[in-house]
């Protein structure tokens, strides 16, 4: 592009038509591969922005520099329409449940079966052995029966849904005892005050931030009580002088007093985690065993599953909860029960360390993840340019998904500097890259933590960097 040798609007009718655009060889070419109806699209994409462009003030030299300029406009525009919107992303971030990067991955077993289902159809709610009407939970319910030890279980879209249908069922017009420490936010716009008023439910908040008695809960009892709520404190953790009640006693107090006892668990833990030195996540049977009525968590966080929300408790309470005539509008469809059941499948079996990649991927010792990253730094440095520079650095990941806060899992980074390029630019490279990779900043370094990349996802990063 060159400064102006016609005035632009008079130039605009230089762009030839879109029909003769079509005709041109470069455009045919693609039309050959990628169909009519993608290529026609591109090239009024970039007529359109060639039009702006002139528009904006860029003028060509000559009707060849202007046309060389379209096709330019029109090659983006061909990538842009090809690639989904949609896509695969790389997460080298070493957040295990990234909410932003769609949570837990799933199982190569839970993939199969989706891709079994996906395409026909299935006995999603047709009863094989009666040849009749069935229902939808029937699938995972028996299986979380096994595994949580509750009497019936029901499944939504996801936690803040089931959350909110419980609050619903049991307690609208009626106030719900709640402690003043457990009132959280959860990645900014489920608010436990917030679901309480469009549940129709009244908040009574006992204690205080952090500390609550049982008998702060016994004082704010009345007849006008829905509920007793308890929520997993998530992704804040209050340390030192703190308090709540032991959940045997809360559940006692609620019996005592002929009331439910609701507990939103967050996370959806179904294995001790200690073992691998994850502290603090309570497990759904423990709380069923301790006599809660009703669990309510989700299916893609520690679960390691689709998005789900799952409800677990007495059978009473889970069939008034799906009589709620909200059920029908949070029902998940077959390709989330599918995951679902396959992902429970995988617990009942006992297979679930080995397979369901959050669980793996929490397992991964210091050890194994430095090993991975110093094999991967040697190809790096053999695959780069030499202005690349990499180092391994000691660090944490984390687990996300407003699990385990404590949790900080021991790892080795791979820290990345470039003497001609800032951070931030070999940040968005790497972003830019097909399939994109996402990385961390961490004190002033850009790192990747290779926990949470599957090694077959290695060659694209060291493809990536080897293209900066
Ligand atoms: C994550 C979380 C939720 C929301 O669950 P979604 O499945 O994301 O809807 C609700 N409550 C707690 C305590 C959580 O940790």
């Amino acid at each position: 592009m060159k400064a102006g040798l016609v005035h632009t609007p008079a130039r605009l009718r230089e762009i030839p038509s879109v029909h003769a655009l079509m005709r041109r060889e470069s455009v045919n070419a693609e039309a050959a591969l990628s169909g009519r109806a993608l290529t026609l699209h591109a090239v009024r994409g970039a007529a359109d922005l060639l039009r702006a462009s002139m528009l904006s003030g860029a003028t060509y030299a000559s009707r060849e520099e202007m046309l060389l300029d379209f096709d330019r406009q029109f090659q983006n525009c061909v990538q842009r329409l090809r690639l989904a919107s949609l896509r695969s992303v790389i997460n080298a971030t070493g957040v295990i449940l990234h909410t932003n990067l769609g949570r837990a991955p799933l199982a190569e077993e839970t993939i199969a079966a989706l891709s079994a289902i996906a395409g026909g159809y299935s006995n999603l709610e047709y009863d094989l052995k009666a040849g009749a009407r069935g229902y939808r939970d029937s699938h995972c319910e028996p299986l979380l029966e096994d595994l949580t030890g509750c009497e019936a279980a029901a499944v939504v879209n996801n936690n803040a849904a089931a959350v909110l249908l419980v609050l619903n069922t049991l307690a609208q017009g009626m106030e719900v005892v709640i402690s003043r420490g457990e009132l959280v936010e959860i990645g900014g716009s489920f608010r436990i005050p917030e679901i309480m008023v469009k549940a129709g439910a009244q908040l009574v908040e006992v204690g205080t931030t952090n500390r609550t008695r049982l008998s702060d809960y016994e004082g704010a009892i009345s007849d006008r009580t829905g509920l007793v709520l308890r929520v997993h404190q998530s992704n804040f953790k209050m340390i030192g002088f703190s308090e709540r009640p032991d959940l045997h006693d809360l559940v006692a107090l609620a019996q005592r007093r002929g009331l439910p006892l609701f507990e939103d668990l967050g996370s959806g833990c179904l294995v001790d985690l200690l073992p691998w030195h994850v502290p603090g996540e309570p497990r759904i049977q423990q709380s069923i065993a301790a006599g809660v009525d009703l669990c309510a968590f989700s299916g893609d966080k520690l679960l390691g599953g689709p998005q789900a929300g799952i409800i677990t408790g007495s059978r009473e309470l889970v069939d008034q909860v799906r009589r709620n005539p909200w059920m029908r509008a949070v029902r998940p469809d077959k390709l989330t029960l599918t995951a679902l059941e396959s992902t429970l499948r995988l617990y009942r079996d006992e297979l679930a360390p080995g397979r369901l990649p959050v669980l793996r991927m929490i397992g991964f010792t210091e050890q194994n993840i430095r090993r991975r990253a110093q094999s991967f730094v040697r190809k790096a440095r053999r695959s780069s340019a030499d202005r690349l520079n990499l180092k391994i650095v000691s660090g944490h990941s984390t687990i996300g998904g407003g699990c385990a806060p404590e949790a900080r899992l021991p790892t080795a980074l791979v820290a990345i500097t470039h003497p001609a390029l800032s951070l931030a630019d070999l940040e968005q490279r790497l972003r830019h890259h097909d399939p994109p990779v996402i990385t961390r900043m961490e004190n002033d370094q850009l790192v990747l933590d290779l926990r949470t990349v599957q090694p077959s996802e290695e060659p694209v990063i060291l493809q990536a960097l080897a293209q900066i």
